[in-house]
């Protein structure tokens, strides 16, 4: 039931992205992170820059120190673009998430080998999923928001029903 090899579990289920400090990353080994945008960095849908200056500034001491971001996004290019004019890292959007193709050519933006690398998102079937198919650690981040799209809806149902056996309860 609870297999440790299972695809669906993360290695990390945390409340928000600023629980990520270079503290958390050392102990676990990490060196970079592969970022999901929608409901991870900014709520699904968001172009406010001003209610981001939290997450820039976690972004930021981040990278000066020394840890590897990239953004892997599944939304589109021009949404994805936006984000990334602002950021002050790389990444792509339409990234097929869990497809691991869209994985392997971060890790190798990021010169960095699958285990020293952390996916963060707020989808076990998409974010969680990919990053374990590529052989990385994963870290479940709660969402942002809430958005009432229906098969969004019946894969939250499902995540929480993965995340029970694991032992998480699991309410967005
Ligand atoms: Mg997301």
């Amino acid at each position: 039931m609870t297999g440790r090899s299972s695809l669906l579990r993360p290695d990390d289920v945390i409340d928000s992205i600023l629980q990520i400090t270079p503290e958390f990353l050392a102990r676990r080994g990490l060196r970079g992170l592969l970022l999901d945008l929608d409901n991870t960095l900014v709520p699904y849908g968001s172009y406010e820059e001003a209610a981001a200056a939290g997450m820039f500034r976690w972004a930021r001491d981040l990278l000066d120190s020394g840890i590897g971001l990239y953004l892997l996004s599944n939304a589109t290019g021009r949404r994805a673009a936006f984000w990334l004019a602002r950021l002050g890292f790389h990444g792509v959007g339409l990234a097929g998430k869990p497809n691991p193709r869209a994985y392997r050519l971060a890790l190798r933006a990021l010169n960095l080998p699958a285990q020293q690398v952390g996916m963060v998102g707020d989808q076990l079937f998409t974010d969680v999923l990919g990053g374990n198919l590529s052989g990385m650690h994963t870290i479940l981040v709660r969402p942002l928001a809430t958005n009432a799209l229906p098969h969004t809806r019946v894969a939250r149902h499902l995540e929480r029903l993965v995340l029970r056996r694991y032992g998480h309860d699991w309410k967005v």
